[in-house]
């Protein structure tokens, strides 16, 4: 049975396998006339029946409930198109991801300039290859292009109890969307802070300085009275101040590391990530499997990103190859 984690509020796990993340949280915001889930798990059989059988233990039929994704990743937007094909479902994003998530159904195309823009900082031609068959947002992403009704900060969305107001909290990816109970103080915070691991913080074309972006979404919700965050992966969050300030300091940290692998030398993500401290322990980086090895270039670009708008490290392009180095003295 999926925890009642509020009065009427559940978390519904799903499993993602083979996946660092191990699961997903689901929540279920029981409504009087209709219900809310907010995220959906992979496009995936696992997560399809672990859904099904938390909504029939709940009593909730499929077409008795709206979507709300908070943000395009798949883990949290697979199942969002086959859910919305029964009669009446609103399936609510930001606009940004929304659209996002459309595009991901594109094929080929649309990955093969993801790839290119990884090829730009370091990742090899081999990795690119694997990337194409093994990218969880190419194996379980939405079967379908999604009619989403988008949402905007500051709207609100009532279901039962539950007036939930949302927040533009993004990141962790362009358009990452929160919602905000007010009355109850919850938090539904997608993948804006997790308990116990820290959200990866990738590089987006549309977005120059995602972690500078992604701290000023933390100084949002410090503005927020929370007595209890709703996180997308792993355990809940009572003291959200706390742990904003550890995913601050976490990134602090973070800067400090790129600081000094690049250590008066030149070099490009791809580079900078190989030598980055990562928590898949014991595990060597050649025996990453390749999602690992792009999300940890993506995120060793974002922190090189903020660097370079604090100034601390410029960048140079030869060849097609974007590399940094330190301005300092070295
Ligand atoms: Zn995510």
């Amino acid at each position: 049975m999926p925890e009642e984690v509020a009065p009427g509020i559940y978390r519904i796990e799903l499993p993602l396998p083979q996946n660092p993340l191990k699961l997903l949280n689901a929540y279920l915001v029981r409504g009087e006339r209709r219900n809310l889930l907010v995220d959906t798990g992979f496009n995936r059989q696992e997560c399809r029946d672990a859904l099904c059988g938390a909504l029939k233990n709940l009593g909730v039929r499929p077409g008795d409930f709206d979507l709300f994704i908070t943000h395009l990743h798949a883990d949290h937007s697979g199942l969002a198109a086959d859910l919305a094909a029964f009669p009446g479902t609103v399936v609510y994003a930001g606009k940004d991801d929304g659209a996002a998530v459309n595009r991901l159904t594109d094929g080929p195309l649309f990955w093969r300039a993801l790839l290119n823009d990884m090829a730009r900082h370091g990742c090899d031609a081999e990795l690119l290859r694997e990337l194409e068959t093994s990218h969880p947002g190419i194996r379980f992403g939405p079967s379908g292009k999604i009619n989403f009704t988008d949402v905007d900060e500051g709207d609100v969305l009532t279901y039962g109890e539950s007036e939930l107001r949302v927040l533009f909290v993004p990141g962790h990816t362009p358009g990452h969307m929160a919602l905000y109970d007010a009355k109850r103080r919850i938090l539904f915070a997608g993948d804006l802070i997790l308990g116990d691991i820290t959200p990866n913080i990738p590089r987006w074309r549309e977005m120059p300085d995602s972690l500078g972006t992604y701290l000023k979404s933390l100084d949002k919700v410090d503005a927020l009275d929370t007595a209890l965050t709703l996180p997308g992966h792993r355990n809940l969050v009572f003291d959200t101040r706390k742990r904003t300030d550890e995913l601050r300091a976490h990134h602090e940290r973070r800067l400090a590391e790129v600081m000094g692998i690049l250590d008066g030398r030149t070099a490009s993500a791809a580079e900078v990530a190989r030598e980055m401290t990562w928590s898949m322990r014991g595990i060597k980086w050649t025996e990453f499997p390749a999602p690992q090895k792009w999300f940890a270039v993506s995120e060793a670009l974002a922190h090189l990103d903020r660097l370079a708008v604090l100034g601390s490290v410029a960048r140079e392009e030869t060849n097609a190859l974007m590399r940094f180095r330190p301005t300092g003295p070295s």
